[in-house]
């Protein structure tokens, strides 16, 4: 194995995904999982030629256990040596971070001060990178930002109508999510489009668990729907997106619920799973829908009708539009949402090939469109190459 591997890291709260990526090749030779950390059955799942491993952690392993297993088994299979960087994805870089960043005591210190814009997500990053930096000591770290794409968001579309001093001594503002995904299927969208990436503009819906839909102009986000943190915008898995801020109130005044208590149901007892009362997972949502349970059809009725009022709200900062693009597991998978959200756009012109739709499936990229109106694409994501790429990038310039 040539020394050409990045090891990239996303730590969550209790789980921690990674993948080993071939900067030459730009393939994923392994990848995987560990969840339920701090639990009592803590696991590791790992892909790696073509096999799936599971293997068992002790009771309470953290984010340090799973990532020293993971150095053993990296061990066994001879790919430790030819690690030359490690990637971590970070979830909030503030406005200090507008591009990726090698990590150092000073950078991780700036992370940690924008960690109280992100409670529920940089802390888990910065875990994260602590416990690799002491696993892969002698390996340069670098820190790519889900916030750093947007920063090119304008004030008008950035700004909340609240009072300014809490922008501009607060920092309260929207900064939007997944940017690392918007600008990977950017890139690839000018591709496929055949257009230089300074010249192409589209609407990208990202739809994992996760969802966040983002006007790109020129190249360049210039409005997204995730805001302060990820809560805002779409309807997602367990998040409920936009609600009225009063409805806060209203649970904790009327109905006795302490503010954890409301932080917790918008986060994780919301969405496709609060509306449905079945499930967060779209799969078995669609599956539920079609053998008539109805909360199931509702909870996929107000998903795409939200997210076709964003979309067809982004041809205001655009003006003109080359495609809408999906991506993400709902994105990339679900014939049934494109199909729907389409339909829902049809002032715009939109149309489908409902065989094309078909085909783009299971991590197959094409266009969805019919003959008429504007067009429509599906783009699997590869969030975990953009930070790879970064990696190797800031790590060559270390090296100059
Ligand atoms: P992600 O967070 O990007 O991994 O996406 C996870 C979401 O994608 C879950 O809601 C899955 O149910 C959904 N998903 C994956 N495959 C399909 C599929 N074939 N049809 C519908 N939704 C899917």
């Amino acid at each position: 194995m040539t020394n050409s591997l990045v090891f990239v890291l996303n730590c969550g709260s209790s789980s921690l995904k990674f993948a080993l990526v071939d900067s030459k090749t730009e393939h994923q030779i392994l990848s995987g999982l560990a969840d339920s950390l701090g639990s009592t059955s803590p696991f590791l799942k790992v892909k790696y030629n073509g096999n799936k491993e599971t293997i068992d952690l002790a009771s309470g392993t953290m984010h340090q256990g799973a990532i020293d297993t993971l150095v053993s088994l990296l061990e066994e299979y001879k790919l430790d040596d030819a690690i030359i960087a490690i990637g971590h994805r970070v979830v909030h870089g503030g406005e200090k971070f507008k591009s990726s960043a090698l990590i150092t005591a000073e950078i991780l210190s700036e992370i940690d001060q924008v960690s109280q814009l992100a409670p529920l997500h940089n802390p888990a990053n910065i875990v994260g990178i602590k416990a690799a930096q002491q696993a892969f000591a002698s390996l340069p770290q670098v820190a790519v930002f889900d916030t750093a794409f947007h920063q090119t968001i304008p004030e008008h579309a950035y700004l909340y109508a609240l009072p300014y001093s809490l922008y501009k001594e607060q920092g309260i503002r929207r900064y939007g999510f997944h940017g690392t995904s918007h600008y990977y299927v950017t890139q690839q969208a000018a591709k496929m489009l055949n257009k230089p990436v300074d010249q192409t503009n589209i609407i990208c819906a990202h739809l994992g668990n996760g969802a966040s839909v983002t006007a790109i102009a020129n190249g360049l986000s210039v409005d997204t729907s995730m805001g302060l943190t990820p809560l805002e915008g779409l309807v997602m898995g367990t998040r409920c997106g936009d609600i009225d801020p009063a409805i806060n109130n209203y649970l904790v005044q009327n109905l006795g619920y302490s503010q954890t208590q409301v932080t917790d149901l918008f986060n994780k007892k919301s969405g496709l799973l609060g509306i449905s009362e079945l499930s967060n997972d779209c799969r078995l949502i669609e599956e539920a829908a079609n053998d008539g349970h109805a909360g199931a059809q509702l909870a996929l009725d107000i998903f795409c009708y939200r997210l076709a009022k964003y979309i067809a709200s982004y041809t205001v900062p655009l003006g003109e539009l080359d495609a809408v693009v999906f991506t993400g597991g709902i994105g990339e998978n679900s014939d049934v949402i494109r199909a729907n959200v389409l339909a829902l756009l049809k002032i715009f012109g939109f149309t489908i090939d409902h065989q094309a739709n078909l085909d783009a499936r299971f991590g197959k990229a094409g266009f969805i469109n019919g003959s008429t109106g504007p067009k429509a694409i599906v783009i699997p994501t590869d969030e975990e190459l953009v930070i790879a790429r970064d990696a190797i990038r800031l790590t060559a310039s270390l090296e100059q």
